[in-house]
């Protein structure tokens, strides 16, 4: 049972319910929820958003093919990863897994949850080692193991089969972060898995492809059990009504949003050969997302000079298997222009 993997005491828990869950409609007097009735925004503002957030859940439907009750939305896909944390590891006694390199709020929330956190590197080609993960899976029996595809900062998706070969082996719950997926055209998702294995859960955000990192929207996406719990757990009102309109909006808009995508590709192709060549750029990493992993002869030499440039890359030199190494996110034809022009002058320096 889904539910046995959970801490217990959620199970029992009695949530947050407010006056609005006892109907459904719209009322003419609203005096349950102590909002100031004055609307200074002009825009509704001055009462609560929707906890559920319907509307936007029922359009993500529509666009992304996400059933809305697979959903539970997030501020930010953070707030998700820390409430799966809260949800199924206890304190002082579980653990969770991941495989590095990798994002590294995963290890964050588990800490900060006083969750203990087991390594597994992926192999010298930054793939997933199927085998030690099984093994480690048997040996400390995790309660949740993550998987980011496409890998942040590595920039490859992970195949499907592989995913699900670790998913339907580990019997407890596996997370498919999915944030870059959008950037990989032959990307096949983890929820395609989910009707035969419901502990899977699928993370996305609004912050990458949708252009949207400020208005804090991530989505989970699971079985019902997981999302009825989720529910159980989430603050009421963790989506503001701007962050649910400007998701709406974004979806509505995806077809004008189109062109940004193969931009973003093409920069990308570009990036990628002009990196190649400089000599001081012993290797550029493949990706499948929109930022390209490069390994240079002295990262933090490189990293120190660009930022003298006024350009800021992330030095991912200090996380196994990626000794002197920085990430660049693709950034607009003019920002990339930008980086490649400092880079061309640090290669004169170094030759004269
Ligand atoms: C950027 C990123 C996210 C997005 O987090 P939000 O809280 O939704 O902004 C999630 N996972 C990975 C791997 C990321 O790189």
């Amino acid at each position: 049972m889904l539910e046995d993997l959970m801490r217990p005491h959620i199970l029992t828990l009695e949530s947050y319910t407010s006056a609005r869950d006892d109907f459904s409609g719209s009322a003419d007097v609203y005096l349950d929820a102590n909002e100031n009735w004055m609307d200074f925004s002009g825009d509704g503002k001055n009462r609560y958003p929707d906890p559920h957030c319907a509307a936007l859940r029922r359009k993500i439907e529509e666009v992304l093919g996400f059933k809305m009750e697979n959903t539970v939305l997030g501020n930010g896909s953070d707030e998700l990863i820390d409430m799966l944390i809260r949800l199924f590891a206890d304190p002082g006694k579980d653990c969770i897994m991941i495989e590095r390199p990798t994002y590294g709020e995963y290890k964050v929330f588990a800490e900060i949850n006083n969750v203990r956190v087991v390594n597994v590197m992926l192999s010298e080609d930054l793939d997933l080692d199927v085998k030690a993960i099984k093994m480690e899976i048997d040996n400390s029996r995790p309660k949740i193991l993550f998987i980011c595809s496409p890998n942040n900062p590595t920039g490859k998706s992970f195949s499907i089969s592989k995913i699900r070969e670790i998913a339907d082996y580990n019997p407890a719950i596996t997370v498919v972060d999915e944030a870059y997926a959008d950037f990989d055209q032959s990307f096949v998702s983890a929820y395609s898995l989910l009707e035969r294995n419901e502990r899977i859960v699928v993370l996305r955000t609004f912050s990458k492809y949708w252009a949207l990192a400020s208005s804090r929207i991530g989505i989970l996406v699971a079985s019902q059990p997981i999302i009825r719990a989720i529910n159980k757990i989430k603050a009421p009102y963790n989506l503001s009504i701007s962050a649910q309109r400007d998701g709406i909006k974004a979806l509505e808009e995806r077809e004008q949003r189109k062109a940004i995508l193969s931009d973003i590709l093409n920069e990308r192709a570009r990036l990628y050969k002009a990196l190649s060549a400089f000599s001081f750029v012993r290797w550029v990493y493949p990706s499948d997302a929109n930022f390209i992993l490069i390994k240079v002869d002295d990262a933090d030499g490189l990293y120190a000079y660009l930022m003298k440039e006024g350009i800021i890359v992330r030095n991912r030199s200090r996380e196994p298997l990626l000794d002197n190494t920085l990430r660049i996110t693709v950034g607009s034809k003019a920002e990339n222009d930008a980086l490649l022009e400092a880079l061309s002058e640090r290669e004169k320096s170094l030759v004269s």
